[in-house]
This record gives C-alpha cells, sequence and structure tokens, in this order.
C-alpha cells in the first residue's frame, strides 16, 4: 500500500487549492464508496483531503427563488430522501434514494459523493483482471465476459460499465444542475452533462476538471413532479444495484400528454436520459399503446452484450408501467 496524508480543509476555497496544486488528492466525505476503493487499491491518492466539516452552506437544503430547492453536497442521502418536500414534491428523487443501498450507508453516504461514485463493474474491482477503466489501454474482460448487469446503451469498444446511482437517474430525469467550484471560480453542470460516456476514456466518469469540488445540486421547479415515480428492478429486494431502473414523471392535459421525464438507470455508463420517448409522447394520448411506442423509442438504440439481452424487454416493461403508474398520478410501483 502506498502512505497517503489525510487532512481536514476547513474552507472550500482551501480544499479547491488543495487538490487542483495536487492531481493525486482526493476529497473525501461520507466515504461510503472510496474507503472500498482504497481497499482494493483502485485509487492510490497522495491525499485525502476531508471536506466533511465544510461551511453549512454544504449542508443545507434551501428553497430557490425559482421555486425549486438547492441541495448542499454534504447532506446525507438520508436527510434528503427525507426531507419533507422533497418527498411531496420530488417523489421519485426520494425513493431512488431510499432504493439505494443500506439504511446506515445513507446515514453516511452525501448528494455530492452519490454523484461521484465509481462503476461496481465486478472487473473493475478485481485487479486480477484487465480494465481499461482502472488502467486505460489493458483491455475490457467484461466485453466478452460475464456482462449480465453491464449496459445496453451508450457503451464502447473500450468499457460497457454502467452507473450506479440510483439518485442521479432521478436528477436527471428533474433536469438538476450541479453547482461545482474551481481555480477559475463556480459553474453549474446540467446533471445529463455531468457524467461522461466512456468513449475511448473510460477512465473518466465524470465532466470535472481537475481539483473542482462539487457544492450543490440544483432542482428547478416542475409542476408535475410530484406525479413522477421511480421503478427500481434488480435481483433481490434490497441492498443491490438496478438492473433496470425508470425515473418517470407524466403531466396530463385531460387525457392527453402535456410534458413527460424518462431516465433510465442501469443500462447505460450515465444516467440516460430517453429525450425522444420525451418528445413522442408529447399530445398524444394517455393509454398502454402510446406507452409501449415510447418506450419502443427509448430502447431503439440499444445493443445488448452476449449475457443481458433480456434488459432490453425489461427497460421496455419498466418504461411502460412507470409511464402508466404516473398518468394515474403517481405512488408506489
Ligand atoms: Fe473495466 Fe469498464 Fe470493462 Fe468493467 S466494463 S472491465 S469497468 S473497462
Amino acid at each position: 500500500m502506498k502512505n497517503f496524508a489525510y487532512g481536514r480543509v476547513s474552507s472550500i476555497e482551501e480544499a479547491v487549492n488543495r487538490a487542483t496544486g495536487d492531481r493525486n488528492a482526493v476529497y473525501i466525505a461520507g466515504g461510503t464508496n472510496l474507503v472500498d476503493r482504497l481497499k482494493a487499491f483502485l485509487d492510490e491518492p497522495t491525499q485525502l483531503l476531508d471536506i466533511s466539516r465544510l461551511e453549512i452552506e454544504m449542508k443545507r437544503i434551501e428553497p430557490t427563488l425559482e421555486g425549486g430547492f438547492r441541495i448542499g453536497a454534504l447532506v446525507t442521502n438520508t436527510d434528503l430522501a427525507n426531507h419533507a418536500e422533497v418527498r411531496d414534491q420530488y417523489p421519485m428523487l426520494s425513493r431512488a434514494i431510499l432504493s439505494g443501498a443500506s439504511q446506515q450507508i445513507r446515514n453516511m453516504a452525501t448528494v455530492g459523493g452519490n454523484l461521484m461514485q465509481r462503476t461496481r463493474c465486478p472487473y473493475y474491482y478485481d485487479p486480477a483482471f484487465a480494465c481499461n477503466k482502472r488502467q486505460p489501454d489493458t483491455g475490457c474482460p467484461a466485453i466478452n465476459g460475464v456482462n449480465r448487469t453491464h449496459a445496453i446503451l451508450g457503451a464502447s469498444e473500450r468499457c460497457v460499465a454502467v452507473n450506479p446511482s440510483d439518485m442521479s437517474v432521478a436528477l436527471a430525469a428533474l433536469e438538476a444542475s450541479v453547482e461545482v467550484q474551481g481555480e477559475q471560480g463556480r459553474r453549474e453542470i446540467p446533471l445529463v452533462d455531468f457524467h461522461r460516456l466512456p468513449g475511448d476514456t473510460p477512465d473518466r466518469d465524470t465532466n470535472l476538471e481537475p481539483g473542482e469540488l462539487i457544492i450543490a445540486v440544483r432542482l428547478p421547479p416542475i409542476a408535475f413532479a410530484p406525479s413522477g415515480v421511480y421503478l427500481k428492478l434488480r435481483d433481490r429486494a434490497s441492498y443491490a444495484f438496478a438492473l433496470v431502473a425508470v425515473a418517470a414523471a407524466v403531466e396530463l392535459s385531460g387525457d392527453q400528454i402535456r410534458n413527460a421525464r424518462i431516465a433510465l438507470g442501469g443500462v447505460a455508463p450515465k444516467p440516460w436520459r430517453a429525450s425522444a420517448a420525451e418528445t413522442f409522447l408529447q399530445g398524444r394520448a394517455a393509454n398502454q399503446s402510446t406507452f409501449e411506442q415510447a418506450a419502443d423509442i427509448a430502447l431503439q438504440d440499444a445493443q445488448p452484450l452476449s449475457h443481458n439481452g433480456f434488459k432490453v424487454e425489461l427497460s421496455r416493461r419498466a418504461i411502460r408501467r412507470a409511464l402508466a403508474v404516473s398518468a394515474r398520478g403517481g405512488g408506489l410501483v
């Protein structure tokens, strides 16, 4: 094991300055994924910068002037999921978070850390195997190996891993954005652009610049978000990652769909917004046939691997069901 330094930073500026000056420094807050990676020698930082006691602005959930919420990056998953107004106004977000991990992990895990968690591809965690994400240009054994849990959308010849976050799927459907601070100041990144597709550089998961720190997530007001649902399908009922997940919300005008949001999890290297299906739904009758066609459109570019063809049909069915439940006003799926 390589030695590393540990230090608690006392301001956002100090954190960013220290991380910008040392490309091998890593931020730590809840540590629920990072510590696993340290133990497996996947991350070998020179220093851990503990941000867990940073400014109070990173620990609050505050209403915004526009009518949405600004969620500090250090808010725990438990506190966000149980926030009364978030639960009422953005139920898909609350349910997505509660469907992930265990109560103990959610108590420690933070919003910023949830966005930064890395894939659970088993080859990535096992140094006995090559892995382009762990070490560029070494190969991807998953492509011709056991790939039942891997991607059917957005993968590349270098990596077919999926993003494991449930929270990010709901945030993609809700058109959230991520507020980050770097050497050059603050900027906002739309959630759908925060994570990257693997392409030729699967070792990079996000579009963060070196040293940039997540400060908050912004949730815009969405009038029909209370009808939103989160449907997660997995191998066991709890403490398992999604094989397929759907975050969906439908706004009706009479029997017609005025607006729809769909994002998929467990099927792509990033939270997968189904924009073409959303456009198709606008102005159509809210019925089973419409939902089936929307699901087909969402999956039209799917490229299953040798062991995960079942995810295509599972995704279709999950989309249809999530849309139908949301069109009835939402609730549990
Ligand atoms: Fe590594 Fe990605 Fe291949 Fe998994 S799918 S072994 S993370 S390169």
